[in-house]
Formats: structure tokens, sequence, C-alpha cells
């Protein structure tokens, strides 16, 4: 079985209430506490040493990827954080100075987006150390892009440049998109958004089928992170569907923590001017459209091909 399997068995024993607009499948919870004018969000997100985190990373960036992994799941919702509650599980043997830096690195990262570490708990576990961390933050009252939301014809967008994340140390210095997720939602029309966690291929047939829909991406317009080595050299043609070209790291690694968004396509040159205005250090590529249907196609010089996915992307001539 795998983790989506045993989430979706779950989620029948997962309770809902009548002020609970979102509940489990998107990157936060969206309730409706009867704030004038806004929604609530509702995320929480774990690390754990020798999985997300190897056990000699510098203690400050432990912290700092800890909640900027909450805040990223904030911005795909185009939401403000507010407050989070830190759940640290430690070893007998702990150190202290170690503890101090985990939390001078959330610190450092919640006084920079205003958000207020309210509180939280502390447990003994056995041999590493985990950090869980509970966020809230709202966003405009019925103006939450969800994965839902994406429709044919639509527009599909990405942040910033993909792939080599784990090896280039991005999984933990990464910059979670808040202001740009603000300004999306504040200035177009969304349709449906996702942060990048699990690597674009994974994330974006999460927004397929949550929205019912297929899309057609460009290989060309894939934003590969400069950092990103091949054994497979991009001009062979051939093998660059590889399971080691640069193309397929960018499509599958994960932890990428860029924004994936849609929208009408009539709106992809005005995005396209005022982000450049906006956030001229920020790159923004148009890598596709959404399409009828359910599939998910690469399309490059010789046509499109299918994107088959379980577990790492596998690419298949037709
Ligand atoms: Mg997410």
């Amino acid at each position: 079985m795998t983790e989506f399997e045993l989430i979706d068995r779950l989620r029948v024993l997962m309770p809902s209430n009548a002020s609970t607009q979102v509940g489990p499948g998107d990157d936060c919870a969206v309730l409706d506490l009867g704030l004038a004018d806004r929604w609530l969000l509702f995320k929480t997100d774990a690390i754990v040493e020798g999985v997300h985190f190897e056990v000699n990373a510098d203690p400050l960036w432990i912290g700092h990827k800890a909640l900027a992994r909450c805040l990223s799941d904030v911005a795909a919702m185009g939401g403000a954080p507010s407050h989070a509650l830190v759940t640290l599980g430690l070893p007998r043997n702990f150190d202290a100075a170690r503890v101090e830096g985990v939390y001078a690195g959330m610190k450092r990262l919640a006084e920079r987006h205003g958000v207020a570490i309210a509180g939280g708990e502390t447990t003994s576990n056995p041999e590493r150390m985990f950090l869980s961390l509970a966020v809230i933050g709202t966003a405009g009252r019925g103006r939450c892009p969800l994965r839902s939301g994406a429709q044919p014809g639509d527009a599909l967008f990405v942040t910033g440049e993909l792939g080599d994340a784990l090896e280039s140390g991005r999984h933990l210095n990464f910059e979670p998109r808040l202001a740009e997720g603000q300004w999306l939602v504040e200035h177009f029309e969304i349709h449906a958004m996702i942060d990048l966690s699990d690597g674009l291929a994974g994330d974006l047939k999460h927004v397929l089928k949550a929205s019912h829909v297929g899309a057609e991406i460009l290989a060309d317009a894939i934003p590969i992170h400069p950092a990103v080595r091949g054994a497979s050299e991009e001009s062979a043609e051939k093998r660059s569907y590889a399971p080691d070209s640069r193309l397929t790291k960018a499509l599958s690694e994960g932890e990428d923590y860029e924004l994936l968004f849609t929208l009408p396509e009539g709106e992809s040159v005005r995005l396209l001017d005022a982000w450049q205005e906006r956030f001229p250090n920020l790159r923004l590529s148009c890598i596709g459209k959404i399409s009828p249907g359910s599939d998910l196609v690469v399309r490059d010089r010789d046509g499109p091909r299918p994107l088959t996915l379980d577990g790492y992307v596998h690419f298949q001539k037709p």
C-alpha cells in the first residue's frame, strides 16, 4: 500500500463539521470560523531526522525547513500565516545547543513573515529528533485556489527552477513563496494552485485528479535548475527521457517548494508582464495547458508522449 492509498482509507475515519470548507486532500484545511472576509487556513507537517534532514545538517536550516514546509502550503492557498505551534521529539541524550539552533532557524523565518510561535510541546523519542509544526493563517473568504479548480484550456505555470533540491541543499534553505501566492490570488483569477513537494509530475497529478482534467506539458518549457546534472547529454535526443536525464530529474525529484498553478489562458501575457515587474528575480514559466480527459502527456519536437508515474517517473516512447 502506498502513502496515498493509506490516506484514502483513513479519510473515511475523519469526521467533518459545518465550518469545514475544505477537509483532507488539499494543501491546507480551510475553515469558516466567522471571520469577516477571511477564511482560516490550518496545516500540520512533520520532519524526521534521517528522513527529511541528515543528522549532521545545520540546526538553523533544520528549523527553517520545519516551518517553511508549512508556510509553503499556506502560500499554495494564497494565504498569510499568523501562528505556529511546535511539537519537538528528542532522544534522551539531546544536545541543548543543537535544539536552540533549530529554534533560532524557526525564529528567523517566523519573524520574517510575521508568524508568532505561540506554544508547543516536547516529548521524548528514542534515537532521533523530529519536529511537527501546526500553522494557522488566513486567506480571502472564497478566494483560495484549490487543487480541484483547474479547467480545460487553462494555462499551467510554475515559479522558479526545478530539480536537484536534495543535493544542492535547496530542500533545507528554500524560501516559501508567500508573497508570490498572495499576489497571484489578489491580481489574477487563479483556478488551481499547489506547492511542489513530491515533484512536478507527482504534484501535477494531484491537481489533475482533483480537477478531473488532463494536461499537456512542453518538454522544452520546463525550467530546469542550473545545478541539475544529468548522466545523459541534453543533445542526445534519445536519452533525454532516461531516468537520469536532466528533464526527468526536474520533473520527478521533489522538494522544490515552488508554486504550480493554472489560470485562464487569455490572462497569460498580462501575468508574465506583471510578474516581471513585481518579481524580477524569480523565474515564472508557462509549461503547458490543462486539457479535457485525464491524460498527462509531455510534448517535444517528436510529438506527445504519456507521462506515467509510480513512485518515480518513467518515460516511454509511444
Ligand atoms: Mg503542499
